[in-house]
């Protein structure tokens, strides 16, 4: 065999021992039956490779012959000058344009000299057709016992022993392909359903590495999501990639998912568009020091939609077999699969940092808002109480009286904001504390009473029908005691003079419900949205008209969902309002 001609040899994916050992039973046999010493069979590769899976014949032969590799071309060319015997192709020594070192083995039998005599450069092969009419193989056949070239029965008996053999190499190499195709399959749909439903980005490449190694029959695995450090999933010893590499990977990664190709870094593989040679002797370099040695690499681009995400880059050990086509298809698949599910996963990652950053945020201005009305509260008693001595001060100007007047109503406003601020605070903590069995009837007559002054004052008609006893519910006094001064205050408040206010509590299917309806102002549909939000104040200028924090509304929602109830509002604009609390009966 010549030096210089490299047959770049690996292993087959056609090359699993089941198959193997069929194909050897088949060729045996057909040498027998024919009296053919050396019979092997090759199996086309996806990159145009022929591969010789078996030989049978003398060791010498088998040896010079097993797991080498020519290109198919050539063959095929060489074919088109043949003697066509019907399955068999013969080609005569002396057409034979063929480098017979690189296309086979020559025997050092003597050769036989009377015109008939086989020539050890002569080709016999029988091309082997799969059910679309692809080439899947080539039988070939050299040193018949007698010495010589067959011819007329002998040769129709060849041809039909080749025939039947070529039906049946033709059948296991199909199969393989198939067993090929369903692997791949089912790999695929294993690592979608490992995926689908992960919430993280981490858990799905963890999850779904060894499913893809396998699936690939791979050695190791890298995802390298562009923008992220690439990390190995599968892989015992790894060993981070050098910039170079990363730099080879990326660019490939982004043009691969524009073109939608799957990039195979092979020693006898012609670059993947748009990487030179020197780009894959980079890769190729660091693959073979990495753990073990590496000899080849499939990169698949993962992405979504337009957005190419990152790659994913299976490696084969040396000796591994060949990627084949239909291994490159199902890794453009996966990479599109899990690129989408990588999209989700991200997605949902952002928001919840999302969530997290506003709940920080919310944390924040609580405790800020605790804080500050806290520290507000000394001073402004101060305030209130200096500005009260000073009012009674005899000696005090008109210009001086009016002045601390301002003074106080100021205070006074800000001492409620002040308060308002510290119930919704504590009316936020997670924990409600203990709750007690209460009737809210004694409640919300206390609260009546305390709006009947401004009531009296402005004409309004303010009336309640309270039951005796009953009411009870499950809670706290000082919280609960807010719903109906907020809602019996707002009432008076919003409701112009000589209007009416409605008060009224029943226990009504195992809930305490308290009820506020008022002929004021009302709500307009738009406003009704907003007014349990904290700091609403409607921009109506009937309401902006009265003083007010924004508070009151929100107090109560925050006290009635503690205390697992709900509220109701039903308000129309210019006639008035009527607010629903409905809490469990305790
Ligand atoms: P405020 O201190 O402004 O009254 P609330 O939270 O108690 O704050 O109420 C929020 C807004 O809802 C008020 O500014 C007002 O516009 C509206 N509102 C509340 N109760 C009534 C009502 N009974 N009738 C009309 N508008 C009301």
């Amino acid at each position: 065999m010549s030096e210089e001609f490299e047959r770049p040899v690996r292993g087959s994916r056609r090359s699993d021992d089941q198959a193997r050992s069929s194909l050897l039973t088949i060729i045996e046999a057909l040498g027998e039956a024919t009296g053919f010493d050396v019979v092997g069979i090759s199996g086309v590769r996806d990159d145009g490779y022929l591969h010789v899976l078996c030989v049978v014949g003398p060791d010498d032969a088998r040896e010079a012959l097993m797991d080498t590799l020519a290109p198919v071309d050539p063959l095929i060319e060489q074919l088109e000058v043949a003697d066509d015997w019907g399955a068999l192709k013969f080609v005569p020594h002396e057409r034979m344009v063929l480098d017979v070192d690189k296309w086979g083995w020559i025997s050092d039998r003597p050769q036989g000299v009377d015109p008939g005599a086989w020539h050890p450069e002569n080709l016999l092969v029988a091309p082997v057709y799969g059910e679309q009419q692809q080439l899947l193989g080539v039988l070939g056949m050299e040193l018949p016992r007698d010495g010589l070239v067959p011819v007329g029965e002998r040769r129709t008996q060849v041809d039909m022993h080749v025939r039947q053999a070529c039906r049946a190499v033709s059948a296991i190499l199909e199969r393989e392909r198939m067993a090929e195709q369903v692997r791949l399959a089912s790999a695929a749909a294993d690592i979608v359903r490992r995926a689908s439903g992960k919430m993280s980005v981490d858990e799905v490449l963890a999850d779904c590495g060894s499913a893809i190694v396998e699936g690939f029959r791979g050695q190791s695995l890298w995802f390298h999501l562009f923008g992220e450090d690439p990390r190995a999933v599968v892989d015992d010893n790894p060993v981070e990639p050098p910039p170079e590499m990363i730099d080879v990977i990326v660019r490939y990664g982004e043009a691969g998912w524009q073109r939608q190709t799957v990039g195979v870094f092979a020693p006898d593989r012609r670059p993947p568009e748009p990487l030179s040679q020197a780009d894959v002797d980079t890769v190729l370099g660091f693959l073979a020091g990495t753990g073990g040695g590496a000899e080849s690499l499939l990169v698949a681009p993962l992405g979504a939609g337009e957005e190419s995400l990152g790659v994913l880059a299976v490696t084969r050990a040396f000796g591994g077999a060949e990627w084949s086509e239909g291994e490159t298809a199902a890794a453009i698949d996966i990479g599109r699969d899990l690129g989408r599910v990588l999209a989700n996963a991200r997605t949902f990652e952002r928001e919840h940092r999302l969530v997290e950053e506003l709940q920080e945020l919310a944390d924040y201005k609580t405790r800020l808002v605790a804080t500050v009305s806290h520290e507000l509260r000394t001073p402004l008693t101060s305030v209130v109480g200096f500005a009260e001595l000073l009012r009674a001060a005899p000696e005090l100007s008109d210009r001086s009286r009016t002045a601390v007047d301002a003074i106080q109503r100021g205070a006074v406003r800000l001492t409620r904001v002040v308060e308002d601020l510290l119930v919704l605070h504590r009316a936020t903590d997670a924990d409600i504390g203990e709750v007690l069995p209460l009737d809210l009837a004694p409640i919300v007559a206390d609260a009546v009473e305390l709006s009947a002054g401004p009531a009296a004052q402005r004409g309004i008609t303010l009336t309640a029908d309270l039951p005796e006893g009953g009411a009870t519910v499950l809670g706290v006094a000082h919280e609960l005691e807010h719903l109906p001064t907020n809602l019996i205050g707002n009432a008076v408040k919003y409701t112009p003079d000589h209007g009416t206010v409605t008060v009224s509590l029943e226990v009504l299917a195992g809930e305490v419900v308290l009820t506020c309806t008022d002929s004021g102002i009302g709500i307009s549909a738009a406003d009704q949205e907003r007014v349990f939000e904290e700091f609403f104040r409607s921009a109506d200028p009937e309401a902006a008209a009265r003083y007010g924090t924004g508070l009151g509304l929100a107090i109560v929602r925050r006290v009635v969902e503690r205390h697992g109830g709900r509220i109701e509002l039903e308000s129309d604009l210019g006639r008035g309002s009527t607010f629903r609390v409905s809490l469990p009966a305790g």
